[in-house]
């Protein structure tokens, strides 16, 4: 098809040309003196984008499953109870990991659409009178639902029980997109990938750990050989990995972190609220439901839309495919069929999502759903003139534009 392609899943998402270019290098030596000049500098930048002052970032050449498996065989043991709420198809898949590895897990079942139930978690870890839970595993952006956890507010369940379980959090579709602060959400294991917020294509698999997390290593029994901490830990004392790197993904890192720095962190978390503020105006237009159940739990880097009963919402995915050249999220196990995600995070404005909403209306229209054409468009567009005027005015105030 002539033009673009419209690439709204929920990651991979775009990657910027600027990455696309740092990522074009000749392949070299990573044993060379020369090589720690790359690696050094992606570490504290790393740790400045998970807003960690005490602990350590890890880069594994994997992806986000691959960084849950890491952040899971480097701080537990076989048998261990660990405590997880499941409430999408993410949360349900990490869940699976642990049982797989042996661990013991009390799931805590909630509604998906739905995020951490802070006080059932409090609640479990009161009642865990000997301390036999070990991790507390929540999802920050379930990305099968759209939904956003506080993850401040698990941090103060786990307080108010006085529980020394440690805290995972699975960030692969929040970090560098929507807020997370590590070290003051005293966040224990941190994970997430470098093709959502990052921008960049999927290989790497991103861990952040506390001193208190590097402790529980030191026992920790479950196997572990390729993701072992202690291995990646010396190599990159000297700048070094364990084994070969992936230099272009290495590049790109570098670029990336480069590029949300210099937009600023919570530039990057606002532009990400004022877009994502769009698209839930857009829905309601439309007159359909999100399937996030609470508003204080929207995220702001996926919605994912609830089509009328009576439809499937693959056929708005595939007519928006084949017929406009865009890519929407499907709905994952339970919710095949009765959702579509919209991704709005990484590389992305207004005018962007815009096509993707007149895609969206065009491909539901299409497909029989009731809603007016050019409503979504229009209200997410009152929703931005104000608001992106008044953002381009506190960030560049000598180049907004005077009414
Ligand atoms: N966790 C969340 C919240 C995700 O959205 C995804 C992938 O979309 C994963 C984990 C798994 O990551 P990956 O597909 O990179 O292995």
């Amino acid at each position: 098809m002539a033009g673009r392609h419209f690439l709204f899943v929920p990651g991979p998402t775009n990657v910027p040309d600027r990455i696309q270019r740092s990522m074009m290098v000749a392949m070299e030596d990573h044993r060379s003196s020369r090589f720690p000049e790359l690696s050094r500098a992606l570490f504290p930048g790393l740790r400045r984008l998970f807003r960690c002052t005490e602990g350590e970032a890890f880069i594994f050449p994997t992806t986000g499953t691959g960084a849950w498996e890491a952040s899971l065989a480097n701080t537990l043991s076989p048998g261990d109870r660990v405590l997880a709420p499941r409430f999408g198809q993410f949360s349900h898949l990490w869940i699976d990991m642990m049982q797989r590895l042996g661990l013991d897990v009390q799931v805590l079942e909630c509604e998906w659409g739905s995020g951490a139930p802070e006080e059932r978690i409090e609640q479990a870890l009161r009642e865990d009178r000997e301390h036999r839970i070990k991790g507390v595993m929540v999802v920050h952006n379930e990305t099968a639902t759209g939904v956003t956890s506080d993850i401040a507010g698990v941090r103060r369940a786990l307080d108010a029980a006085r529980h020394p379980a440690l805290l995972y959090v699975d960030s692969v579709s929040g970090l560098g997109s929507i807020d997370l602060r590590f070290t003051e959400w005293g966040i224990d294991l941190a994970v997430a990938g470098s093709q959502k917020g990052l921008m960049m294509p999927a290989g790497l698999g991103l861990v952040c750990a506390s001193p208190k997390a590097l402790e529980a290593g030191r026992s920790a029994g479950l196997k572990r050989v390729f993701f072992d901490f202690a291995d990646m830990r010396r190599a990159n004392a000297d700048g070094y990995f364990p084994y070969t790197p992936s230099l272009p993904l290495l590049y790109g890192l570098r670029e990336s972190l480069a590029m949300l720095e210099e937009e600023g962190l919570d530039n990057v978390f606002e532009r990400h609220a004022r877009l994502a503020g769009g698209v839930r105006a857009a829905v309601h237009a439309w007159g359909l439901q999100t399937c996030c159940r609470e508003a204080r739990w929207h995220s702001d880097t996926v919605t994912a839309i609830v089509v009328p009963p009576q439809h499937d919402a693959r056929r708005v995915i595939d007519i928006a495919f084949r017929r406009y050249d865009l890519a929407l999220g499907a709905g994952l196990s339970k919710l095949a069929g009765r959702v579509f995600r919209i991704g709005h995070l990484g590389d992305l404005n207004e005018l962007m999502l815009l096509g993707a909403l007149g895609g969206v209306e065009m491909a539901m229209a299409d497909a029989g759903i009731d809603i007016l054409a050019g409503s979504g468009a229009a209200a997410a567009q009152s929703q931005w003139r104000g608001a992106t005027a008044r953002a381009h005015a506190r960030m560049a105030p000598q180049l907004a534009l005077v009414n």
